[in-house]
């Protein structure tokens, strides 16, 4: 079988058939860095690693352009609200440029502790401020754009072909509900490929039309057209960006360059905390270094890819703790594998009946895979030779090396290379981080001190860790400890 994506603009699943072949060009619209990433940028970007990754596993040669907004997004997403990145600036009193800064550093951060591989090229808005003006030069030309008091318009009237991702009828788009409506558009539909900078706002360049800055959707066309050309393969991103970001990016593409933009469009659904969308405008959102202080990153990890992408996410504490269970089981007989493995000496060959085993998982892994990248489901593949794996090594017989290094490499493919999930050096416990299992530890010896009646170790432990800002408790089924601030 052959890797089937679900297209939105097509609104089916399709066979994956690359433009070129055995290359694909992947963009996905990247953060705007004005915050610390949350839950659902991490479900998004896990997302699109997976889509890379797999079809690297595939032997495809991947281009993976994910940009980083550092301008040109609005506050509301309205006509008129301020940059995000201005804004925050404003507040904290610092350049818009050291925000972008700080935020992008720690959003790769996170992406490194989720085991997210790095795009190849992480291009910057504000770095392709002149193909963002090419672009409306060229609209303007072409008679699909027109200026109007310093800012630039796409006539979204001027292209018949505007709302065929999103699947909304032009003529039935509201006007300006909600939302402030321009007086320099000349229709509410229109969106601007190039704003006026207003007195006062801090970031502005040089444009044909006075000084101004992109519109949001500008420089993901252009971003996007530079590094993969016309048509590319596939253009990632959230499912709430589908309306108006990427039917603006596909409509101004299209006619200024008159070539067809993207060939597939994956778009992930939301991460919800009881039922509501998770968002930063929404103030229900948790970091994910929040998260990372509280949850393995593996266990994160994990509990992103028990859904599908195309499936809400609901995030709660109960569910991640459920992810902590499951990831710990499935590295489980990993583990095992890997323990057995050091001290195992057994020479001899390939056990024949679990070289069958491996082949068929890994075909049931590779068609959950192949069907528009159902993790669920390859996970529930992996559970299932898992318990192969235990039953094998928990029996009398015994294992060659050779088997033992089989069931490793198994892990390390589509465990570790594919899902990114069963790193070569795995998390000690799934439960809490590195402090919690020292203290573990600690009470651990301090137990066994208290058991052999040292009063005197047992009560310099406590009075040591005190001075840590660490409190001990000794209740009969045992000792707590909790810090104090
Ligand atoms: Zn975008």
């Amino acid at each position: 079988m052959a890797l089937q994506v679900y297209n939105y603009l097509t609104r089916r699943k399709e066979v994956f058939q690359p433009v070129h072949e055995g290359f694909v060009g992947m963009y996905v619209c990247g953060p705007t860095v004005y915050g610390h990433a949350h839950i659902g940028h991490a479900k998004v970007y896990i997302t699109f690693d997976i889509v890379h990754r797999y079809l690297e596993y595939l032997g495809y040669r991947v281009r993976y352009v994910q940009n980083i907004t550092d301008v040109g997004h609005l506050t509301d997403d309205a006509d008129e609200g301020e940059d995000k990145i201005a804004q925050q600036a404003r507040k904290e009193r610092v350049e818009p440029m050291e925000i972008a800064e700080f935020y992008t550093r720690s959003y790769f951060e996170d992406m490194d502790a989720l085991n997210v591989l790095r795009p190849d090229i992480s291009p910057r808005a504000s770095g392709h401020i002149p193909e963002q003006i090419e672009l409306a030069q060229l609209l303007i030309e072409k008679g699909y754009a027109y200026v109007s008091n310093g800012s630039v318009f796409f006539s979204v009237k001027s292209w018949p072909a505007y709302g065929k991702l999103s699947g909304r009828n032009i003529d039935e788009l509201e006007e300006g509900a909600r939302i402030a409506v321009s007086p320099d558009k000349r229709d509410p539909r229109d969106f601007a490929v190039w704003r006026a900078a207003k007195p006062g706002h801090i970031m502005r360049w040089k444009s044909p039309w006075g000084e101004g800055f992109p519109g949001w959707h500008a420089e993901c066309s252009v971003m996007a057209m530079k590094y993969l050309g016309l048509p590319f393969d596939i253009h990632g991103g959230g499912l709430e960006n589908i309306f108006p970001h990427n039917e603006s990016e596909i409509a101004q593409s299209e006619a200024a360059y008159g070539k067809e933009f993207a060939r597939y469009w994956i778009l992930n659904n939301m991460v919800t905390v009881n039922g509501v969308k998770m968002g930063k405008s929404l103030g229900n959102f948790t970091t994910i270094k929040d998260a990372l202080t509280r949850h393995n990153p593996m266990t994160l990890r994990f509990f992103i890819l028990s859904s599908h992408y195309r499936s809400t996410t609901d995030f709660t504490d109960e569910a991640l703790d459920s992810a902590a269970r499951g990831y710990e089981r499935l590295i489980g007989p990993v583990r095992l594998t890997r323990e057995r493995l050091r001290r195992s000496e057994s020479d001899g060959e390939l056990d024949g009946a679990f070289a069958e085993v491996i082949r068929q998982h890994k075909e049931q892994f590779v068609a959950a895979m192949d069907d528009d990248f159902n993790t669920p489901q390859a996970l529930a593949v992996l559970f299932d030779f898992g318990r192969e794996v235990n039953t094998l090594l928990n029996s009398d017989r015994p294992v060659t090396r050779a088997t033992l290094e089989a069931i490793d490499n198994f892990y390390r493919t589509l465990g570790g290379n594919v899902l990114g999930l069963i790193p070569d050096k795995l998390p000690t416990s799934a439960e809490g981080g590195l402090e919690a299992q020292l203290m573990e530890l600690i009470l651990r010896l301090r137990a066994e001190a208290r058991a052999r009646k040292d009063w005197a170790t047992a009560d310099a432990i406590r009075a040591e860790l005190a001075k840590l800002g660490i409190v001990l408790e000794d209740r009969p089924e045992g000792t707590t400890w909790r810090m104090v601030q």
